[in-house]
């Protein structure tokens, strides 16, 4: 069931529900912890499919947790990015590119409009801008676009897991080669 809910998420991870991220939210659907009304970019298309699924009542989105916005991408003010990476570790589908003292940028289309980039940025350098055209997608393609959503963040915390094992595995080999350079002393 919380695959099944999961699966009519949207998968932006934006947390405006007031979880974590889409799983962490179908589970507490699941668990009956959390109502279906509380994700704001799932549209009421979002909420309707939800209470199909569990044979509720659709109602609308609860404003407490946001409204449904236009679909939008960020744009980073380029001239203005001092390099800080804030960006880069914020973003949830690495839908972005730059290095560190260098100028960053969105790669629009992978950019799921989360504005999780938005708050940490020191220069306020990142805003959000509506696409030019709001193309409307059947159940196909919604299916397609989120699918592609999370294997991009499912990709993410695998290299972010990976990434936490390498650390502690160097700091492992860092602790060995010291106490074998004190035990020669
Ligand atoms: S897309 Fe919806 S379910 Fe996913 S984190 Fe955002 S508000 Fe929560
Ligand atoms: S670039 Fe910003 S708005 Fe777009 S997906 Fe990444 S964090 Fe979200
Ligand atoms: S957070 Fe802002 S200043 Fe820092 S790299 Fe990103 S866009 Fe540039």
């Amino acid at each position: 069931m919380i695959d099944q809910i999961n699966a009519i998420l949207p998968q932006t991870q934006c947390r405006q529900c007031g979880f974590q991220g889409c799983r962490p939210y179908a589970e507490a659907i699941a668990t009956g912890v959390a109502d279906i009304n509380q994700c704001p970019p799932g549209g009421d298309e979002g909420i309707s499919e939800l209470a199909r699924l569990l044979n509720l009542n659709p109602k609308p989105l609860n404003p407490v947790f946001g409204q449904h916005k236009p679909k939008s991408v960020a744009f980073i003010i380029e001239q203005d990015c001092i390099g800080c990476v804030k960006c880069i570790v914020a973003c949830p589908v690495d839908a972005i590119v730059g290095a560190a003292k260098f100028m960053h940028t969105v790669i629009a289309s992978e950019c799921t409009g989360c504005e999780l980039c938005i708050a940490p940025c020191p220069v306020d350098c990142i805003i959000m801008k509506p696409l030019p055209v709001q193309q409307s997608y059947d159940a196909v393609q919604k299916y397609a676009i989120t699918r592609h959503a999370k294997s991009r963040y499912d990709a993410r915390c695998l290299r972010k897991e990976k990434e936490a094992l390498e650390k502690v595995e160097r700091a492992k080999q860092k602790r060995a080669e010291l106490l074998k350079s004190l035990h020669k002393t």
